[in-house]
Parts: C-alpha cells; structure tokens; sequence
C-alpha cells in the first residue's frame, strides 16, 4: 500500500531565518491555512541525513489524540473539570485570552473557589497580578540570558493587561530601543551605533542571536507586541505521498521556548499558539503535538501537502474547494482516528460559502453520504461505523480523483467547483 506510506526525509538544519519569521500570524488563523500564500522552499534544505518511513495503515505508534486545533493541551484539560465546578473556565480563560486581566481577577473574586486545583489558579492568577510586581517564578528559566529582553516584554504585558484603557505601545517602543541601545554599548552585537527612533527588525533579531536564540520579528500578536523566543530548532522537510502524487511540506520543528508569548503569560501556560505560517514554511511548536499523532500526520501534515500540491496546480482555486480537497485526503488517510473525524466533520458541517472548513466539511459528508448510503447527508454515526474503514477510504479517494478530473478539465484557470 505505498499511498498510504509517509516518508519522513529530516534535514540538518540550524540558523537564523531571517526573512522567513516576518510574518507571523496569530495561532487561530492557522485554522484558515488556506491562506499560506506563497510555497516557494528555502534554499537551505540540500543535505539529507535521515529518512524515515511510517506506514500509516498498519503503525500501532500512532496514539489517540484528541487536540483538534493549535492550542495547548492544559487548556482541554482545564476544559474538562468545569463541569464538576461553579468556576466558569470559558469565561476565565476567554478573559485571560482577551487580555483583560481586570474581568479574570473579577471572576475568580466573585466565584465560590472550591477544588484544590481552583484555588491553586485563583493563587498563581494573584500572584501574577494582585500585586506591585509578579510573583511567581517566570523568570526561572533553564537559560536565563534571555530575561532581561523578557521583562522589557513582560513589564508591558502586565501594565497593558491590567489597564485596558491605557496604549502602553509607545511606552514599550521607547523602553525596547533604549534596552537595545543600552546592550549595545555593553556587547556591540548590532556592530554599529543604535541611534534610531524606530525598532529596527535587524538590530531587534541580531540582540536575540547574540544570546543564542531564535525568534519571531518584532510584531503583534493580536493588540500586543509579543515575544516568541526558542532555544532549538530542527528544519524538517517531510515528503508525503498523497493520492498519485507527492507534496514537500517545509516545516520548522521549534524547541524549548523561553517565551511563547502574552498568551502564555495571561494564561498561566494553559494556551499557547501552536504554531504559524509565513510564505516559506510552516513554523511547529513541538511540544503541541504528539508528533506520532494522526492529528499531527494526517490532520496537520498530510492537510498543507495537499494545500502545497493544489496552489502549484491549480493556482486560483477558492479556499472551499482547496478544503473540500485536503479533507477528502485526510478521510483517505486516517486509521485510528477515521471515525472520530468523520464525527468532526459531521458537528462542523455547514451550507456556508463565506465559512471554508465548515462549508467543505458539508460538502464533503454529502459526497461521502451519497456514495455510501444513497442519503444526502448521513449524521447517523452507527451506520458510518458500519461501513470498513478500507471502504471509506476508496470512496474517498474515488471523489478526491473525480473532483481532480473536474478540476483538470478546466485547467489552470479553475477558481471554484463544488457546489
Ligand atoms: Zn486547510
């Protein structure tokens, strides 16, 4: 079954991207990843010293996992003791996320904390926020070289979280380039004098690689300036066999973060963004995932292949027929976790041509629905069980290869075809 064989080519690879981490985007948009506008490859990734093979169909390496979108797995968990407690965990996290720390002090006020674990929260949040200055242990980093940069960042956060109705932006500018200017003199590692009024990008990345980590440009993250700063990272190519056809996905494997953000900070670690995209790569933060996942495999990786392969064939195609398409792949593909999917897909449906992935989630459950019970839309989870996995499959790939035929009959020029 070569098909279904996932070929892991990894690449040395370690340096600096300097181009390739300027445009950051926020981690939900990562759902829309349609929107990746450019696949062209970065030069760097000539020297193969490791290849891996995974057959999908029959590895029992594979685990359940049950993250659907890029956001840290604490958060799921904290998700599920809500409803043994008065704390309303949407809410608190929402506000967290928001950062509108005033409304998240409120609630954990205003709420009867029972569990240990609701007190434990309602401490930390206090600890980091009640007070003159945080006390909790941020700062308690493996390599702390990073934390002078980092309470620059965290000072800002914290008057800018706690005082909606200030813009701390200014305030921050100035303090970032006078720190600059300041570390320069120390260590000159801009090799000329900083004098500008304005952050200069390069002088911003040259002072983080001078203490030996990588990290996105300076830019916002939602309102804020953030900080995404990492230790290790690893560029992985991985080449991935797809239905008659083979997609190379670019991807930046990032490790031990020193910072991942406001996000992190508001929430205590429970959020995170779990990676982004620029017009190169695909940017991963590992610890997000299980990286034996099919989530990871199939869901994430097998996904943006058939982004990849799509926008080089058939460049003007709508985002509802490139999701429709990288879909059927995944119903193609998945083993263990098939059925869940199909379950997603079935609660995510809807007849909305503005709503991409809800839209291909309807079109492609009608599709499947038709040729596998002569039904237009089949929510009956029983009867899909009923059906082998192998079959599903088929019938997946049959509509993948006629939708292409289609597709091809129309040539390059195709911008959208399913209805
Ligand atoms: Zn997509």
């Amino acid at each position: 079954m070569p098909v279904h064989n996932i070929q892991y080519k990894k690449l040395g690879f370690n340096r600096l991207f300097k181009d390739c981490s300027s445009q950051q985007v926020q981690c939900n948009l990562i759902e829309n990843r349609f929107e990746l506008p450019n696949f062209s490859y970065c030069q760097c990734c000539l020297h193969e010293n490791n290849v891996k093979i995974i057959n999908m169909k029959n590895s029992n390496k594979i685990q359940l996992c049950l993250i659907l979108f890029l956001i840290n797995i604490n958060i799921y968990s904290f998700s599920q003791i809500a409803d043994s407690s008065r704390l309303n965990y949407n809410k608190l996290w929402g506000s967290a996320l928001n950062a509108n720390i005033q409304e998240t002090l409120k609630i954990l006020d205003t709420t009867k904390i029972v569990s240990e674990k609701e007190k434990k929260i309602k401490l930390q949040f206090e600890n980091r926020f009640k007070y003159e200055s945080d006390k909790t242990n941020y700062f308690l980093k493996s390599d702390t070289s990073l934390n002078p940069l980092n309470r620059v960042f965290q000072d800002y956060w914290r008057k800018s979280m706690l005082d909606n109705k200030t813009n701390y932006d200014k305030y921050f500018e100035k303090k970032l380039i006078s720190f600059l200017k300041s570390e320069n003199q120390k260590t000159k590692f801009a090799n000329h004098k900083i004098t500008r009024s304005t952050i200069i990008k390069e002088d911003y990345l040259a002072y983080i690689k001078s203490k030996g980590f990588y990290a996105t440009n300076i830019g916002k993250t939602g309102n804020l300036y953030d900080l995404l700063a990492w230790k290790n990272e690893t560029d992985t190519t991985y080449t991935i066999l797809l239905i008659n056809d083979t997609a190379e996905v670019h991807i930046l494997m990032m490790k031990d973060f020193i910072s991942l953000g406001w996000e992190e900070y508001a929430t205590l670690g429970a959020a995170y963004p779990g990676g982004w995209t620029t017009s190169e790569k695909l940017f991963c933060v590992c610890q997000s995932y299980n990286l034996n996942s099919e989530t990871f495999l199939v869901n994430y990786l097998s996904h943006e292949g058939q982004h990849f392969l799509d926008y080089k064939h058939f460049p003007k195609l709508s985002s509802n027929d490139m999701e429709y398409r990288a879909k059927l792949i995944e119903l193609y593909l998945y083993n263990k976790e098939l059925y869940n999917y199909i379950n997603f897909f079935i609660n995510n449906a809807n007849y909305d041509k503005n709503n991409s992935h809800p839209y291909a989630d309807y079109c492609l459950i009608r599709d499947m629905s038709r040729e596998l019970f002569h039904t237009e839309f089949e929510k009956d989870m029983e009867k899909w069980k009923s059906i082998s996995k192998d079959d599903i499959h088929k019938v997946a790939k049959y509509l993948f290869l006629k939708n292409t035929e289609s597709l091809n009959q129309i040539g390059k020029k195709v911008k959208e075809f399913i209805k």
